[in-house]
């Protein structure tokens, strides 16, 4: 992340204050860089969903009836009633139950985290991020001015018992914890019940809002369901949830939603005036009517069963082609593998391995994109959801020759 292109701006220019807090993101930026390459690459960068985990014949249909000039014009602000309704009853089967009131539907994840952000930050306000984490969403924070405090995370989530004592060595308060407490990305960790009931109790100490972003929740392939802060402290205002149908159906829709305390609609209502009005009116009815047919849960059950299958095929990849290269976690859902290089390989600094792997054909995240403070150089996130298992085959003995180049240096 980098403000360089500040430095290509005319002096003159009268730019705000938070200019220089707009860093940007290089998970998004491989989304461009990637389309400008003309070879075959393997991509393991972006959390997409698979080409054939999208239900584009059913959309099409559903496309035909819902179109419109009533998906055409502007919508509610709040959402299209068709999809509240829709997306609440069907999260009432779920361990994320939710009231009418409390949702309002955004223009995916990202929205929703600016929402957070908008509604809670001032400038210099501390926020408390996880370490790894992604950036994306503390670049949010950035950009209304936060400062942020990396937090250490192990295989059972970020280290709540740890926080105390590291919030205290700033002699502040923090005003917000953001945290991915489901398969995060990009450790792949999940937050333990015992840290979630200890995050509450610390959040209330403080007085600080827990942005609760978990697009990857519905995406469990093994274990149990753990309940969402909101389920654990009911009706909790200090608890402000994220969520997307970005890696469920498709991110190109734009299609979220928060979840937050009634007593805050309004001012969510309000602020998403101010930047879009109302989100994508077809795209919502394409989403609500997926629901209404009652496809969501078989759709999710597939997801499932593919993506466990893929994570599996991924770390058995990583065995044969990576084998005492790299440590690797074991994620019970969702999208990412972290990858730590170890032995001779820890020397190599993966923001170099990045520029060779593209060169050899192979696209992944390398650990500095996802600490504001740009740690992990030993470290990679790959996202094992997008390909076909063969061609996770191919991509991770690509990244082994980029590995053997960087190593023979
Ligand atoms: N939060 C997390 C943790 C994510 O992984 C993502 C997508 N990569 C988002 C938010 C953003 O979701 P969306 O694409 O719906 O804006």
């Amino acid at each position: 992340m980098s403000t360089d292109h500040l430095a290509t701006l005319a002096p003159a220019l009268p730019l705000a204050a938070r200019a220089e807090h707009l860093v940007g993101s290089v998970i998004d930026s491989s989304t461009s860089l990637l389309a400008s390459m003309k070879h075959d690459i393997v991509r393991f960068a972006m959390g997409s969903p698979a080409d054939e985990a999208v239900p584009l014949e059913e959309f099409r249909s559903i496309a035909d009836e819902v179109l419109g000039y009533g998906s055409m014009t502007y919508g509610a602000t709040e959402g299209e009633p068709e999809l509240l309704d829709a997306l609440v009853g069907y999260l009432a089967g779920t361990a994320d139950p939710t009231d009418p009131e409390r949702v309002t539907i955004t223009a995916g994840g990202m929205q929703g985290l600016d929402l957070a952000c908008k509604i809670f930050l001032d400038p210099g306000d501390l926020v408390v991020v996880e370490s790894p984490t992604y950036t994306n969403g503390s670049a949010t924070a950035l950009s209304y001015g936060a400062q942020l405090l990396e937090a250490p995370l192990d295989e059972n989530g970020l280290i709540v018992e740890a926080l105390p004592e590291l919030v205290a060595a700033t002699g502040r308060t923090p005003k917000a914890v953001y945290t991915i407490p489901n398969f995060q990305n990009p450790s792949g960790a999940t937050l333990s019940l015992e840290r979630r009931e200890l995050l509450l109790e610390l959040a209330h100490q403080w007085n600080a809002v827990i942005i609760d972003d978990d697009p990857y929740g519905l995406l469990r392939f093994e274990g149990e369901d753990l309940p969402s802060f909101q389920s654990l402290s009911p009706g909790d205002p200090l608890v402000f949830s994220v969520r997307t149908f970005s890696k469920i159906l498709a991110p190109g829709l734009r299609v979220g939603w928060v979840d937050a305390h009634p007593s805050l609609r309004q001012l969510v209502v309000n602020a998403k005036q101010a930047m879009d009005t109302c989100t994508n009116v077809p795209a919502q009815h394409l989403v609500a009517e997926f629901i209404r047919r009652g496809r969501l849960d078989s759709h999710l059950a597939g997801l499932r069963t593919e993506y466990r299958r893929r994570k599996q095929a991924m770390q058995e990849s990583i065995r044969r082609h990576l084998g005492g290269l790299v440590t690797t976690t074991d994620p019970e859902g969702g999208f990412f593998l972290w990858l730590t290089l170890r032995g001779d390989a820890a020397r190599i600094s993966t923001r170099r391995l990045f520029e060779t792997g593209l060169a050899e054909g192979v696209a992944f995240i390398p650990g500095p994109a996802l600490s504001a403070e740009g740690r992990f150089d030993d470290a990679l996130r790959l996202c094992f959801a997008t390909s076909t298992p063969e061609r996770t085959d191919e991509g991770i003995r690509r990244l082994r020759r980029a590995i053997d180049i960087e190593l023979a240096k």
